[in-house]
C-alpha cells in the first residue's frame, strides 16, 4: 500500500503488530509446553498441484511454525493426485500422533472434491475449522475450542484496538464459509466480543449502500478491490477490510499490487478507525492458524 497518509495513521488498526502481538503469545505457550510435555504442537500442511499462490501460503505458514517453536510437516501432492490419494494422507495424519492440525491448502485442483476432504479430517485437528462438526459447534455458540482463522482474526483486531461489537450494528458483505458466515456466527455470538446485531449482504442484496451506511461496523470480504466507496459509509464506522485482490501497477517492481475491498482514499476520511491492505487482516489469519494448532494439542493431552 502506498504510505498512508500522515492524518489517517492513527485510525489504522495494525494488523502486522497486533499478529506480532499473538505471535508472542504463540510462542509463550509452544515454549511452556515443550517444557512440560517434551513435544510440540505440529501442524500438517497438505498441498495439492503447483498453484502459485498456494505455495506461497503454505511456505510462510511453515516458516511461522519454525519462528514459533512448533512442528509442522509439508506434505506435497502432483497436481494430477486422486481424491483417494488426498484421502488417503488426511486420514494417514488423523492417525499421526505427532501431528494435532492438518490443513489442506485451497483451493484444490478440480478433480479434488474439497468438502469431502475436509469432511475426512479429524474434528479435532481442523485447524482450519471448516470441518462441518466445528462449524456446527461455533453456530450453537460454543468458542471454546478451535476457531475460524480469518473471522477469529477480525474478533481480535477488534478486541485488541479496544473496539467492542455488544450492540452495535455490524455490517458483512460477503456470505461465504470462509469469511462471512463465520464471522456472523462470531459477532451474533452472546458474551465478550460479541452481543453484535449482524446484517449479511450478498451479491443478491437489494440497495446495498442504504444497508452499508448504518454500519456501525463495516466488514468487507468481496474479493472486488477498491468495492466499498466513502459514500457508501457514515461518519464514524469502523471498517474492516478483509479483501486481498492483485491488481495491475506499472510503478511496482513486479507490476502488481495488493489491494483491499474498500477504497481507502474516500473511506479512510469518514472512518473511525480503518484497516490497511496490507498489514490488516492478513497477518491475523496465520496467527490465529498457529494458536488453533496449539490449542488442539492442548486438547490432545486432556483426552490422554
Ligand atoms: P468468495 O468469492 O467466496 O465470496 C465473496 C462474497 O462476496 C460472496 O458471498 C458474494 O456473494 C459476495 N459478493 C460478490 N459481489 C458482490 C456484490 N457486488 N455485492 C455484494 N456482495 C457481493 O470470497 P471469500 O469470502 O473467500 O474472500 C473474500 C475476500 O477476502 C477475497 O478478496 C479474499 O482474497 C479475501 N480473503 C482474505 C483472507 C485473509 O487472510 N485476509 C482470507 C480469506 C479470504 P454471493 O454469495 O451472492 O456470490
Amino acid at each position: 500500500m502506498p504510505p498512508v497518509k500522515e492524518e489517517f495513521v492513527s485510525k489504522l488498526i495494525d494488523g502486522k503488530a497486533i499478529a506480532a502481538e499473538i505471535n508472542r503469545e504463540n510462542a509463550a505457550e509452544a515454549a511452556a509446553i515443550a517444557k512440560e510435555y517434551g513435544a510440540s504442537p505440529g501442524l500438517a500442511v497438505v498441498l495439492v498441484g503447483k498453484d502459485p499462490a498456494s505455495q506461497v501460503y503454505v511456505a510462510s505458514k511453515v516458516k511461522k511454525c519454525a519462528e514459533l517453536g512448533l512442528y509442522s510437516e509439508k506434505i506435497v501432492l502432483p497436481e494430477s493426485a486422486t481424491q483417494q490419494e488426498v484421502l488417503d494422507v488426511v486420514r494417514s495424519l488423523n492417525g499421526n500422533p505427532a501431528i494435532h492440525g492438518i490443513l489442506v491448502q485451497s483451493p484444490p485442483p478440480p478433480q479434488i472434491d474439497e468438502q469431502a476432504v475436509i469432511n475426512a479430517i479429524d474434528p479435532a485437528k481442523d485447524v482450519d475449522c471448516f470441518h462441518p462438526f466445528n462449524v456446527g459447534k461455533l453456530l450453537l455458540g460454543d468458542l471454546s475450542g478451535l476457531l475460524p482463522c480469518t473471522p477469529w482474526g477480525v474478533i481480535q483486531l477488534l478486541e485488541r484496538s479496544g473496539i467492542s461489537p455488544a450492540g452495535k450494528h455490524a455490517v458483512i458483505l460477503g456470505r461465504s464459509n470462509i469469511v462471512g458466515k463465520p464471522m456472523a456466527a462470531l459477532l451474533m455470538a452472546k458474551g465478550k466480543n460479541a452481543d453484535a446485531t449482524v446484517t449479511v449482504c450478498h451479491s443478491r442484496t437489494k440497495n446495498l449502500a442504504e444497508i452499508t451506511r448504518t454500519a456501525d461496523i463495516l466488514i468487507a470480504a468481496v474479493g472486488k478491490p477498491g468495492f466499498v466507496k466513502g459514500d457508501m459509509v457514515k461518519e464514524g464506522v469502523v471498517v474492516i477490510d478483509v479483501g486481498i485482490n492483485r491488481v495491475p501497477d506499472p510503478s511496482a517492481p513486479k507490476g502488481t499490487r495488493l489491494v483491499g475491498d474498500v477504497d481507502f482514499d474516500s473511506v479512510a476520511p469518514k472512518a473511525a478507525r480503518i484497516t490497511p491492505v496490507p498489514g490488516g487482516v492478513g497477518p491475523m489469519t496465520i496467527a490465529v492458524l498457529m494458536r488453533n494448532t496449539i490449542c488442539a494439542f492442548k486438547a490432545s493431552m486432556k483426552k490422554k
